[in-house]
């Protein structure tokens, strides 16, 4: 239930006075509303009857919307503006008639209207004060039409999608424009530095020591581009960065636990930008500003070229970047089933043991056992084992999984690849999806953020404070 506005005594008796020219109105849609309910049997008293209702009911809306516009001075600022195409003087020409497509439907506006003879461009100021988008939507339905268009599979299926659980009907190619326009102002959000919403910490979950810790971790997956006439194009990397507070490990972990019911939190960034790109977008979700303020910071990642430095040198207060425990023991995997070629339990049993050995004493261990062990026979398995050593040796500095582990940090980077899926991979992912690079990129972004805290959602749609 809204809340009721505190009013003025004048706005009260604007608002009487709007109450009487709605009522006046609105009566033959009650009355239409009146005959659906008593013409329905019990079967579709619910159901096709509701959905009726609805539809009318927005109607009631759209009338609410008209009776009221009119009456406003709808984006008058005097007999001239500054033209925002030239900077030259734009003359009011009188009011226009423009339609948008609102909750309630289709509604007609009327406002004012500049005409620049400099450029012969015309402008109506109220518009953009609206927020009314290039395809004459409302921030209402433009933020459904995103939604919708982002969370369905297709954009064909968004448009169908936000019909039938809104009543709005656009057509895809607006549901796809709105998505991707809205995707770009994402991005630029994200890439200044003010970050979204207000400053609101985390309550960080505990390490073994009581030490609240939070996490960063960095991951790209690959998708698809649409090639020009049929012509095979490259891949993409879409990255997928985050910032999260993960549940305690309950095994390592006794103390300052979290209550029953509490589920992890995160925040997204991800979009077809070079790996450089990502920082300063992800450096807002983690700035000690807002929230980002744990005792210990820990970045988890893979092997991949160039993350490492990026969290470490980008991201001052991580303590610790750590080897994804699953990327170093599919190494070790490798190597076993090079070793027994023929053999498969074999090498199953020995990559459970290297594993093992890796998580109870370190990657110290590990390349001791590589250096100093049996040699395969074989020289394919020999030059195998030569890459894992050189792996293990360059990536030793991040792989204390003993130590981690008994911090009660996690060791694995489950949290970021399940990412690459749920914010890339199903919406841009499936067979059959091949996106251009602005569209591709504006869709990440849409649901990096849809993804993330639903605060962050609504903070963006907040256009008093987005502005
Ligand atoms: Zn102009």
């Amino acid at each position: 239930m809204a809340t009721r506005p505190d009013l003025t005594s004048e706005q009260e008796q604007h608002a009487q006075a709007l109450a009487t020219r709605m009522q006046a109105r609105v009566s033959e849609t009650v009355l239409e509303m009146a005959r659906t309910l008593v013409a329905t049997s019990d079967a579709t008293l619910f159901g096709d009857t509701e959905f009726a209702l609805r539809d009318q009911a927005l109607g009631l809306l759209g009338v609410a919307d008209t009776e009221h516009l009119p009456r406003k001075k709808s984006g008058y600022q005097g007999s001239s503006i500054d033209c925002p195409h030239c900077r030259a003087t734009a003359a009011f020409h009188g009011y226009r008639e423009r339609h948008a497509e609102s909750l309630g439907g289709r509604i007609c506006c009327r406002r004012a209207y500049y005409y620049c003879r400099s450029c012969g461009h015309g402008t109506a100021p109220w518009d953009p004060a609206v927020g009314l988008t290039e395809r004459r939507l409302t921030p209402a339905v433009e933020r459904l039409a995103t939604l919708t268009g982002a969370v369905a599979d297709s954009f064909e299926n968004g448009a169908e999608l936000l019909a039938e659980t809104s009543g709005i009907r656009l057509r895809e190619s607006t549901v796809e424009r709105t998505t991707a326009a809205a995707g770009k102002r994402i991005a630029a959000v994200l890439s200044g530095d003010r970050g979204l919403g207000k400053s609101k910490p985390w309550a960080w979950h505990c390490d073994a020591w009581g030490r609240t810790v939070g996490y960063i971790a960095l991951d790209a997956t690959g998708i698809r581009p649409q090639g020009r006439g049929g012509v095979k194009a490259d891949g993409r990397m879409a990255y997928v960065g985050m910032i999260f507070n993960p549940l305690p490990d309950r095994e390592r972990v006794f103390e300052k636990l979290p209550k029953p019911g509490t589920s992890m939190t995160a925040r997204y960034v991800s979009g077809l930008y070079p790996l450089s790109a990502i920082q300063p977008r992800l450096a807002p979700l983690g700035d000690a500003s807002r929230g980002w303020i744990a005792d210990v910071q820990i970045a988890l990642s893979d092997g991949g070229a160039g993350r490492e430095d990026l969290l470490r040198d980008h991201f001052g207060r991580v303590e610790v970047v750590i080897l994804d425990f699953f990327h170093a023991a599919e190494h070790l995997g490798k190597l076993a089933k090079a070793w027994h070629p023929q053999d498969e339990p074999a090498a199953r049993e020995q990559t459970a043991a290297w594993s093992r050995l890796l998580r109870d004493e370190g990657g110290d261990a590990m390349i001791a056992v590589l250096e100093e062990g049996d040699i395969p026979s074989s020289a394919s398995a020999r030059s195998i084992r030569e890459e894992v050593r050189t792996y293990f040796r360059n990536q030793c500095h991040r792989m204390d999984d003993p130590t981690y582990e008994a911090n009660g940090w996690f060791i694995g980077s489950g949290a970021v690849e399940s990412a690459c899926k749920t914010v890339v991979g199903s919406r841009l992912k499936g067979s059959g999806m091949r996106w251009s690079e602005s569209g591709g990129d504006a869709v990440c972004h849409v649901r990096a953020l849809y993804r993330s805290e639903p605060s962050q959602w609504q903070a963006f749609w907040q256009r008093d404070l987005a502005a």
